[in-house]
């Protein structure tokens, strides 16, 4: 083992913190068996040898979207040729979640100025019509943010609405890279990282879990990813509300971004290994097995990771971004792809408890 991750891995064996400084010494190293032992040990103190997965329906209802992030391709701007879904369509994308056993919907879009608040509430209306046992995860902490800026409400009482009408959870994007000179390159109108954490600290005010997310292989540093990963452990520290931290790979297919290099096997391995060793008060780290890749995600449980997602059904963002996965995958695939490599698969719903079918 590098010397340099000698006394790092001590710390790791006795269950303390790790510093920024060696979260920093980690992505930098090349050492990545001992990075992944390292992992493995807070992975299996936290999770044993357990893989979760869910079956969920992804509904993205709206691709309109005033942002203009650069890295995005699923987004049109207002005027373009962008879709938003009628109630009708999401009840039907619903439908066949529930026919396909899905326990949770999960239901993201754009930012579309049309769309008055009334729409939130009348979509989360249509979707626990249709099985009000079936957990509603949505909106981004972006969204969220927009939502209250439309309903010309507080944050706060727009969450409480929102949850009224049957919000369950937040899936917790928009989160990209918080630090100022990365985020303004990326996504200038999009709201700070300091925004993106007080709207978190809010749902988890409100008594909602949410999740959190990185995006990470485009033009941030390592400085900007352990300063990302120190703010919501912080955070985390102080709400205990979130539920799962999602570093998700960059796809540069149709952004400004194309073509710029994409991290290495070995970079993705060490990223979420890192993320599993520092964050050591989230419960779950997952990797999204639809950027990653269905190989990449088995091996990624050998490094700190116990959730690949679920069956998806239907996935709009990253695909729009070149992603070569298939757009859902069935459960018993998934369930050979995680006991292939030697882990134990359990369904679990939207809070991590486990289904029994
Ligand atoms: S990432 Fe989200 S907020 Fe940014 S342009 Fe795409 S849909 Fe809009």
């Amino acid at each position: 083992m590098e010397t340099a991750l000698i006394d790092i891995k001590k710390k790791v064996d006795a269950g303390l913190r790790i510093s920024e400084s060696d979260a920093f010494a980690l992505l930098s190293s090349n050492d990545l068996l001992s990075i992944g032992m390292m992992a493995d040990t807070v992975r299996r103190r936290k999770n044993g040898d357990t893989t979760y997965y869910i079956v969920n329906r992804h509904i993205n209802y709206t691709n309109v979207c005033m942002n203009g992030c650069k890295f995005c391709a699923f987004h049109k701007k207002p005027g373009d040729n962008g879709y938003t879904l009628s109630l009708d369509v999401i009840r039907e994308k619903a439908v066949e979640g529930k026919a396909a056993g899905a326990t949770e919907f999960h239901v993201v879009g754009g930012l579309n100025e049309t769309l008055p608040f009334s729409f939130y509430i009348d979509m989360l209306h249509t979707l626990r019509d249709v099985d009000p046992s079936i957990h509603i995860q949505a909106f981004t902490v972006v969204e969220l943010a927009f939502i209250a800026e439309i309903a010309k409400l507080p944050l706060d009482e727009t969450i409480r609405l929102l949850k009224e009408a049957g919000l369950g959870s937040v899936p917790g994007g928009g989160a990209e890279i918080f630090h100022p000179d990365v985020r303004s390159a990326l996504c200038e109108k999009k709201i700070s990282g300091e925004e993106w954490l007080a709207v978190s600290r809010a749902v988890h005010k409100a008594g909602l879990h949410s999740n959190a997310t990185m995006l990470f292989g485009h033009i941030e540093r390592k400085e900007h990813i352990v300063d990302h990963m120190s703010r919501l452990r912080s955070l985390q520290d102080e709400t205990k509300g979130f539920l799962s931290f999602i570093p998700l790979v960059f796809h540069s297919g149709n952004t400004e971004y194309t073509g710029i290099r994409a991290p290495t096997g070995s970079e993705l391995m060490r990223m979420l290994a890192v993320s599993r060793i520092f964050l050591d008060n989230f419960p779950h780290i997952k990797s999204f097995w639809i950027m990653l890749g269905l190989k990449m995600a088995q091996l990624s449980q050998f490094f700190g990771v116990d959730d690949i997602d679920g069956t998806v059904t239907e996935e709009k963002i990253t695909h729009a971004a070149g992603a070569s996965t298939p757009e859902n995958i069935s459960r018993a695939e998934l369930v050979e792809m995680i006991e292939g490599g030697g882990f134990h698969a359990v369904e679990r719903d939207t809070l991590y408890r486990h289904i029994k079918r």
